[in-house]
């Protein structure tokens, strides 16, 4: 922890910050640094602190580091693991963006598991801007799922969008998504976490890495054991624009070990640009890719537009 002093204190305002500062660290070992006093204090109770450290005059700011925000994401993979296997090059997750009708989903399991797939997306409930959109089709789809994870053996990505939901999806599904827009659900978080379910939690848009990393230290703090981050962009991909952000990308699982996937199909939102962007994730440090892709993405209902084929699948996953 830096504490930052505010500039030209006199003296007197630092003789009085003196019993201020060992009332709140007691025991604390401050040293000088050049931008304040530095200090180091378990991360739990780190995040109390800092409010206390503020509001004492002087005190121009606190910052803590990584270690101190999220203790249990940096320990990352020395204390938690991950459930897929990351071992042999990239994991490819892919399915529809949503379950929409029985047939056409395990068509779709079926040909993306030859195709290469590791895992299915299963979403059966999905955070739309409007009303009025398609939502999903909620628990009567379970039993689709559920069939397409016996007919192909391959594990189930489902997003949780309320906590209700975690414990019944859970029973089926391998690995809960938290979205992009469910990021800061905090509740969610702490309900998915408790599940034990392995989780994949994308970045919110506009997030910091500090923010998705915060949420994972939610999820791993409330009981979370597997964890995989997803990028899924800010910006559109376009040819000015990189869409993902592959800094923060990379430096997310510099910092927790933890794999990390690049979604393209959300920041694409066409096919023929997520093929690109799909490509250009793997060659700029992705573990893998959660993508769309089904077998008559111009039938879809949602996000049919961004869906790529199985046959470009398979162009991207080389099998
Ligand atoms: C999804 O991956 O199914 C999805 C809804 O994407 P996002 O949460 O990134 O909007
Ligand atoms: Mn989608």
């Amino acid at each position: 922890m830096i504490i930052s002093l505010q500039k030209n204190l006199s003296a007197a305002d630092r003789r009085a910050l003196g019993p201020e500062l060992a009332r709140l660290l007691p025991g604390g070992n401050l040293r000088r640094v050049r931008s304040g006093l530095a200090v180091s204090v378990p991360g739990r109770k780190a995040a109390d602190l800092v409010p206390l450290l503020e509001n004492l005059a002087g005190v121009a700011g606190v910052s803590l580091s990584e270690t101190e925000l999220f203790p249990l994401a940096c320990a990352g993979l020395k204390k938690y693991s991950t459930p897929l296997d990351f071992g042999k090059g990239p994991v490819f997750i892919a399915g529809p963006c949503a379950v929409e009708e029985e047939g056409s989903y395990l068509a779709s399991a079926l040909a993306l598991k030859a195709a290469g797939a590791h895992a299915l997306r299963a979403a059966l409930f999905k955070p739309r801007s409007s009303p009025y959109a398609f939502q999903g089709l909620g628990w009567p789809g379970l039993k689709i799922i559920a069939r397409a994870k016996k007919l192909t053996g391959l594990p189930l990505v489902t997003e949780a969008t309320d906590t209700r939901q975690v414990g019944r999806l859970s029973a089926v599904c391998d690995i809960l998504q938290i979205g992009a827009r469910n990021m800061r659900n905090y509740e969610l978080l702490k309900e998915t976490g408790r599940s034990g379910r392995a989780v994949l939690l994308k970045r919110a848009m506009r997030a910091t890495l500090r923010e998705w990393l915060l949420s994972a230290e939610y999820l791993l703090k409330h009981g979370a054991k597997k964890l995989i981050l997803c990028e899924r962009g800010d910006s559109v991909f376009s040819s000015d624009s990189p869409g993902l952000d592959f800094g923060l990308m990379r430096e997310a699982g510099k910092l927790t070990g933890f794999p990390v996937l690049a979604d393209p199909s959300h920041a694409s939102r066409n096919r023929e640009l997520a093929k690109a962007l799909a490509l250009k994730a793997l060659r700029s440090g992705a573990d893998g890719l959660l993508i769309e892709a089904a077998v008559s993405p111009c039938a879809a209902k949602m996000d049919g537009r961004q869906t790529i084929t199985v046959e470009t699948f398979r162009e991207i996953t080389g099998k």
